[in-house]
């Protein structure tokens, strides 16, 4: 270690990445630090994953409660406080900023609150003291992006969804990604009249379109209006606080919030790293080996801020690599294939492995076995939710490369099959294992029919 800098690691971020690096790091020995403006653990804990999932389970009671009455349950359930649901979950959130700290601090991480900003290859200047370190590791991650045009001062981001003094009545959200699918889901659920407007065909572009259209037509009969093909051109606050938009298919909707949900950029503006030309692409994300390394040697980027698919475990899983490079034995690294992801809309969808259209994209010749049904549960609920569920082989060695699903708790059961599929195995090997019966999952391992084939 070098002892003529303060520190040997200045994490700058102290989101999932930041605190996952900076605390391995200290267990290894090395005298680290970390610098946060905001609020500890970032994106996901205070206005990302989180808090978010509680909104799905608040959202999701409408349909059970509903669900019940199948089953002899007589409720009566008619208001739903907005404020109690904001005020529990801040109180969570409040919980997991402490166990966060408490975390760094065991660890032996000094935190330090402040906005850090590069001012030469081992220095930072944090609340006006510069810091010096061997190296300086840069997790500022991402925030939400929203596009210019007339009123655009007018909308929301999922930065302030989670702190909305009231839920609105009528609810206008644009984008056809993950932020913008699951918020529709989650006012759609607790009866706000939803709005989803997304610019092209289909939502969620970059998934497997099977699933992602059955998803849109299961939304839709939940009640959520999609508006496929369209887009916000301006929005003008009326004298009744209610928000006009104007699409650019001459259509007008009203509403008391509109939301945007259409992408994130990079937090790198404002950082110093002009100061020692730290490369950026043309998307301000930062330039990095598969070390993590950036231009500059001495200064390391990880999670969101490098453009890599911004996802918390994606972030956490480079943090440990990084620590392991830097100060471990340097035995790990880490793949981007197969990450497996789950979008909380309603019903859930849970996917890893190569959707139909990167398959095609890659010519690969692929055998699809799916499913479609009607859960047990909703026998007696009357619940016209279904579930799909579909499993891409590769013919030529049978692997299985895809594996997509739309139904409850989507993300627990892929989480589980992704090791399968990470490790390669064939369709015969799914075959072999046996079903827990009765459950949505075993269908996985009982398909038999192909499907179709390209
Ligand atoms: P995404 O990149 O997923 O989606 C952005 C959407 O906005 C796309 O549908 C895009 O359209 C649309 N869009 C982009 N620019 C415009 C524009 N100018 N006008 C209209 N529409 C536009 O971003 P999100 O904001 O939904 O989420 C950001 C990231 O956060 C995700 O990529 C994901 O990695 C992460 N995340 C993960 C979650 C999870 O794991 N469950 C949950 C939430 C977020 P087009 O398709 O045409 O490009």
């Amino acid at each position: 270690m070098t002892k003529h800098y303060d520190y040997d690691l200045f994490v700058i971020g102290a989101g999932s990445g930041g605190v996952r690096a900076a605390r391995m790091a200290a267990a290894t020995g090395v005298r680290v630090a970390i610098a946060e403006e905001k609020y500890l653990g970032g994106t996901c804990v205070n206005v990302g994953c989180v808090p978010k999932k509680l909104l799905v389970y608040a959202s999701h009671f409408a349909e059970d409660f509903e669900d019940a009455a199948g089953y002899g349950w007589q409720l009566a359930v008619n208001s739903f406080n907005w404020q109690t649901l904001i005020s529990n979950k801040n109180k969570e959130i409040e919980r997991l900023n402490g166990i966060y700290k408490t975390m760094l601090e065991n660890a032996g991480v000094n935190i330090i609150y402040g906005r850090a900003r590069i001012d030469s290859e081992h220095s930072v200047i944090v609340n006006g003291e510069t810091i010096t370190a061997e190296k300086i590791l840069i997790t500022v991650g991402a925030t939400p992006s929203v596009p210019e045009f007339d009123g655009a001062d007018h909308v929301i981001s999922s930065d302030q969804v989670f702190f909305l003094p009231e839920l609105p009545k009528r609810i206008v959200i644009v984008g056809g990604g993950y932020i913008a699918v699951e918020f529709a889901s989650i006012m759609n659920g607790l009866g706000v009249d939803t709005h989803l407007i997304y610019r092209g065909d289909n939502l969620l572009r970059n998934f497997d379109q099977p699933t992602a259209k059955f998803v849109a037509n299961e939304m839709q009969k939940k009640g959520v209006n999609i508006h496929y093909s369209s887009n916000i051109s301006s929005i003008e606050k009326l004298d009744t606080g209610e928000l006009k938009c104007n699409l650019d298919n001459n259509d007008i909707l009203f509403a008391d919030q509109v939301m945007y949900g259409t992408g994130r950029k990079s937090l790198t503006n404002d950082l110093g790293l002009d100061k020692v030309a730290v490369k950026t692409h043309k998307n301000a994300t930062i330039v990095t080996n598969d070390r993590f390394q950036t231009s500059v040697p001495s200064i390391f980027a990880l999670g969101d801020v490098i453009g890599t698919p911004e996802l918390t475990p994606v972030a956490t899983a480079q943090g440990m690599v990084f620590v392991n490079q830097q100060y471990g034995d340097d035995t790990k690294t880490i793949s981007y294939d197969n990450i497996p992801t789950a979008i909380f809309c309603q019903p859930n969808i849970g996917t890893v492995g190569l959707s139909e259209e990167a398959a095609k994209h890659k010519d690969l010749s692929v055998d699809v076995y799916q499913s479609e049904f009607k859960h047990l549960k909703h026998t007696l609920s009357g619940n016209e939710e279904r579930l799909l569920m579909r499993l891409l082989v590769n013919k030529a060695n049978q692997k299985v490369i895809g594996m997509h699903m739309a139904g409850p708790d989507a993300g627990e059961i892929i989480q589980g099959f992704a090791i399968a599929v990470k490790a390669g195995l064939t369709k015969a090997q799914f075959d072999v294992t046996i079903g827990i019966h009765p459950t949505a999952a075993e269908e996985f391992v009982t398909l038999r029919e192909i499907e179709y084939s390209f």
